[in-house]
């Protein structure tokens, strides 16, 4: 059993670092707010941290962390819960942020549910993951073996969310204006390399 008491000797190392040894940087950031240029839209699994992937200081990017980093598209029924949207309305509206990066990664959990044909029955997974089930990512299930299908779709379904951004108002807007530019990165567990995935748009 891991112990929790690890997480805490970090925390403390953590403090060490940010409230004795370098105090200004919090000091600013409570005085001044935070002002990161950068949406990143990340997975949860727990191998890909935009912080530690980045080598980012406190303050530099606003994250979203979800299953297989996927956006939904623009959703106007409020009696869902949007967090995902939220989070992405803040960052574009509040704080202005001037790039949205999806950050996908090869050995994705999420994405190989979505491209297994067995059924799971999770409550909220598969429903979360159909977000991808486009006909382009059906249509690369059909035609590749299960190891490349989920490389293939890794990398659809960043595509898949950029899209999905640009069906937000304030997103498209932005986009438009050239004041917010979108991007979409695939990190490679196996050999670390950060692919930049090339966008239709
Ligand atoms: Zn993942």
């Amino acid at each position: 059993m891991v112990k929790i008491s690890k997480l805490l000797q970090g925390y403390q190392s953590f403090y060490k670092q940010y409230f004795v040894e370098e105090p200004n940087v919090y000091q600013t950031l409570v005085r001044d707010g935070q002002a990161p240029k950068t949406l990143i839209i990340a997975c949860s699994d727990s191998r890909v941290d935009p912080s530690i992937l980045l080598n980012t200081n406190p303050g530099d990017i606003f994250v979203v962390r979800n299953v297989a980093n996927l956006v939904p598209a623009f959703d106007s029924d409020m009696s869902h819960c949007h967090g995902t949207s939220a989070a992405i309305e803040y960052a574009v509206k509040h704080l202005k942020v001037e790039n949205i990066v999806i950050l996908g990664h090869s050995h994705c959990g999420g994405i190989n549910t979505l491209v297994s044909t067995h059924k799971h029955n999770h409550t909220f997974i598969d429903t979360w993951l159909d977000i991808a089930d486009t006909p382009e990512i059906r249509d690369i299930c059909d035609t590749h073996s299960h190891d490349v299908a989920c490389k293939l779709c890794e990398k659809e379904a960043i595509r898949v969310s950029i899209g999905n951004l640009m069906t937000f108002p304030f997103v498209k807007d932005a986009v438009l204006n050239k004041s917010l530019d979108l991007h979409g990165w695939y990190f490679n567990l196996e050999t670390g390399a950060l692919e930049i995935i090339a966008l239709d748009n």
